[in-house]
C-alpha cells in the first residue's frame, strides 16, 4: 500500500520526535511492504519565522491532499519567544485551531493506557494499579459549550455572562458512529458518558447513542453521568474501553485519565473527521525546556503513527507491532529521562526510536 503522510514537526522537541515516528514508519514499511511517501510542511513558530503566519493556504491545501498527517508539537515557552508578542491570531496555536477547522476534525481520540512497566508512576493505589487499564476517551471536538453564542450583558447594573450548550442529532450521530466503529476495533464496549439528569442536550445525547447502538449489536453499551465518570477513573478505570463523550466533560475526562497514567511522554491522540482522513500528534506540548538536547520521549509520537495505521489506513497488524515494541523494549528495561526509574537503563530520543526499529 502507498501512504501518503504529511509531517507537521513543528517547534522546541517537534522535529526530533517525529525524526523518530518517520524512522520507526519505515522500518513497519520495509517489514510489511508499503511504501511511505512523507512530506513536510511548517506550522507554528517554524511557519511564523519563515512566511509570517503560524500556517499558510498552501500548507493547508498540501495537508488536504494527503492520507493522514502526523504532527510532533507547536508553540514555545510562552514566557519568553517572541512568537507570544506577536497577536493572538498570528501565534502558533493559532495555526493548529485553523487546520483543525480546515480539516473539519470533530472527533478526538485519547488513548490512556498504563503498562505494567510504568505502574510505578501511576498515582492511584497500587491495589488499583495492579490490574492496569487500557481506554480510549472519544471526545466531540467541534460542538457544544465551547462553539455556541456567548455573550456578557449587563443587567440592573449587574454584568451578566451567558454560554450555551446545543448539539444537532446530525453532530450526535456522527460522533456515536465513530466511537462504535472504533470500539470494534477493541475490547467493543461503549460508555457513552453525558448529564442527562439535568441537560436537554445529554438527553438527546443519549436518545441518539442508544439508536446509533441499534446497528452495533457486538458491541456493548452503557451510560453514565459525568460526575460518577470523574469518580470511576480514579476508582475503577480498568472497566473502560472507549468513554463517547461531548466536548467539555471530554476535555476534562480526558486530561483526568492521561494524569492517571503518569506519564506524558507516552500519550498518543488523534483527530478525526467524516472520512477516513486523521490528524495525529501526542498529547504533550513542545517541551522547549529540554528541545534540542536529544533526550525527550518519543513513544507517544510513535503511538500517534500507530494509531495513524490503524484508523486511517487499516493496517491493524502493523499498528500493533509499533505497540508490541513499545511494550517489550519498555519490558527490556530502557527508560527515555522522563519515564526513567531506578535500575532501568536511561537511553535519549534517537537511542529510544532506533531500538523500537530493532524491534520491529
Ligand atoms: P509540555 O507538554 O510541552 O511540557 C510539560 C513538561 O513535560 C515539560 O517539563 C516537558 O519537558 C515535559 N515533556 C513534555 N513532553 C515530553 C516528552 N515527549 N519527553 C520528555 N518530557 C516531556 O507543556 P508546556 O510546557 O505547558 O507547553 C510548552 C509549549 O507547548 C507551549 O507553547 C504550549 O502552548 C505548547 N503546546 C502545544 C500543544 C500542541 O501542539 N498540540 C499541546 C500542548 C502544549
Amino acid at each position: 500500500m502507498k501512504l501518503n503522510i504529511v509531517c507537521i514537526p513543528g517547534d522546541g522537541i517537534g522535529p526530533e520526535i517525529v525524526r523518530e515516528a518517520k524512522k520507526v514508519l519505515e522500518a513497519v514499511a520495509k517489514k510489511y511492504g508499503h511504501e511511505m511517501q512523507f512530506t513536510d510542511i511548517l506550522m507554528g513558530g517554524a511557519s511564523i519565522d519563515v512566511h509570517g503566519v503560524p500556517l499558510t493556504e498552501e500548507a493547508i491545501a498540501t495537508a488536504k491532499a494527503a492520507d493522514a498527517v502526523l504532527m510532533g508539537s507547536i508553540g514555545g515557552d510562552t514566557n519568553t519567544s517572541p512568537w507570544y508578542k506577536l497577536e493572538p491570531s498570528l501565534r502558533p496555536e493559532a495555526g493548529l485551531l485553523k487546520i483543525r477547522k480546515a480539516l473539519n476534525l470533530f472527533a478526538n481520540l485519547r488513548p490512556a493506557l498504563l503498562y505494567p512497566e510504568l505502574a510505578g508512576a501511576c498515582p492511584l493505589k497500587e491495589e488499583i494499579s495492579q490490574k492496569g487499564f487500557d481506554m480510549l476517551i472519544m471526545r466531540e471536538l467541534t460542538g457544544g459549550l465551547y462553539f455556541g453564542e456567548r455573550k456578557t450583558i449587563e443587567e440592573n447594573g449587574m454584568l451578566k455572562a451567558i454560554d450555551t450548550l446545543t448539539y444537532t442529532e446530525e453532530e450526535i450521530r456522527r460522533i456515536a458512529i465513530k466511537g462504535f466503529d472504533i470500539a470494534r476495533k477493541r475490547r467493543q464496549k461503549v460508555t457513552s458518558v453525558d448529564k442527562a439528569n439535568v441537560l436537554d442536550s445529554s438527553r438527546l445525547w443519549r436518545k441518539v447513542v442508544n439508536e446509533v447502538a441499534k446497528d452495533y449489536p457486538d458491541v456493548t453499551v452503557e451510560h453514565m453521568l459525568v460526575d460518577n465518570c470523574a469518580m470511576q477513573l480514579v476508582k475503577d478505570p480498568a472497566q473502560f474501553d472507549v468513554i463517547l463523550t461531548e466536548n467539555m466533560f471530554g476535555d476534562i475526562l480526558s486530561d483526568e485519565a492521561s494524569m492517571v497514567t503518569g506519564s506524558i511522554g507516552m500519550l498518543a491522540s488523534a483527530s478525526l473527521n467524516d472520512t477516513k482522513f486523521g490528524l495525529y500528534e501526542p498529547s504533550h506540548g513542545s517541551a522547549p525546556d529540554i528541545a534540542g538536547k536529544d533526550i525527550a520521549n518519543p513513544i507517544a509520537t510513535i503511538l500517534s503513527a500507530a494509531m495513524m495505521l490503524k484508523y486511517t489506513f487499516d493496517l491493524d497488524e502493523e499498528a500493533t507491532a509499533i505497540e508490541n515494541a513499545v511494550k517489550s523494549v519498555l519490558k527490556k528495561g530502557y527508560r527515555t529521562i522522563d519515564i526513567m526509574s531506578e535500575g532501568c537503563n536511561q537511553v535519549g530520543c534517537t537511542q529510544m526510536g532506533d531500538l523500537l526499529v530493532e524491534e520491529i
